[in-house]
């Protein structure tokens, strides 16, 4: 019983660290970008929405949902630790790139069958939340109902059993998620280019910006292959990239005082 409860103690501790530390990531994240969104106002991706209103909700949604995320990743590593699973690969330098490749794809694809499934008609209500953004903002991203993030980060309870991925593989991933999540659900395009739409299986903030918008397409995380593959991917998307390439104007880091992004909308 008293090794029951250390083990406890030991968890909650894991799981306190990295539920202060992934706030902290998306408070400055959050306000980082607002930052540069402030500066860039012709880089709106949905002109005439302003999601920016839900911002509380939002956050306050947010913060239930990244003790969700949390405790996935917590699970993860504290059964790795306790030597519950397959003893974990040691981390080499050598190998980083390739592994932290391999579980993003693997990452990708779990999170792209958890997002289908919870588009169908019975796992809908538990995704519902989320969609609330129609123009989604650098808030957004863990504005998540608690079933939906189960499903979609689960991933790093159950990889764990698959996979003998080193913890820093798997935090380092987690991390990159955080903040590619972030800048996918900022509502202002940075990165369109060639790299962004076809051939390359990379994308932007445009692909996910899609899916709160239109609904129907785009259901993947980090690539487009499983978009591409299953049909899934919006028609308009390649070109609008293409769009935004040619027209979006260089990027500013000083605030346009003449001309407030309110007065033109
Ligand atoms: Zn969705
Ligand atoms: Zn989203």
């Amino acid at each position: 019983m008293r090794g029951f409860f250390e083990g406890l103690a030991e968890f909650s501790v894991l799981l306190a660290i990295l539920y202060a530390v992934t706030v902290a990531v998306y408070f400055t994240l959050g306000y980082g970008i607002t930052w540069l969104n402030n500066r860039n106002p012709e880089r709106r991706i949905q002109k005439n929405r302003r999601g920016e209103k839900r911002k509380a909700a939002e956050i306050r949604l947010s913060l239930a949902s990244i003790l969700v995320t949390c405790t996935s990743v917590a699970i993860g590593l504290f059964a790795q630790y306790k030597g519950w699973t397959m003893q974990p690969w040691e981390f080499s330098w050598w190998t980083a790139a390739p592994l932290f490749l391999l579980c993003m794809v693997l990452f990708d694809a779990w999170f792209y069958f958890a997002h289908r499934l919870l588009h169908t008609k019975y796992f809908y209500k538990y995704h519902i939340e989320h969609h609330r953004s129609v123009a989604p903002t650098v808030w957004s991203n863990d504005s998540i109902g608690l079933v939906d993030t189960a499903l979609s980060q689960g991933f790093y309870a159950v990889i764990v059993f698959i996979v003998p991925f080193s913890p820093v593989i798997l935090l380092a991933n987690r991390l990159f998620d955080q903040i590619n999540g972030t800048f996918g659900h900022a509502g202002f395009e940075y990165f369109a280019s060639r790299t962004a739409r076809h051939p390359s299986p990379m994308l932007c903030t445009t692909y996910h910006d899609q899916h709160h918008a239109e609904f129907k397409y785009n259901f993947a995380n980090y690539f487009s292959f499983w978009d591409r593959m299953m049909g899934t991917i919006s028609p308009v998307y390649d070109r609008r990239v293409e769009v935004f390439e040619k027209d979006a104007p260089p990027l500013s880091l000083k605030l346009d005082r003449q001309v407030p992004e309110k007065s033109k909308a």
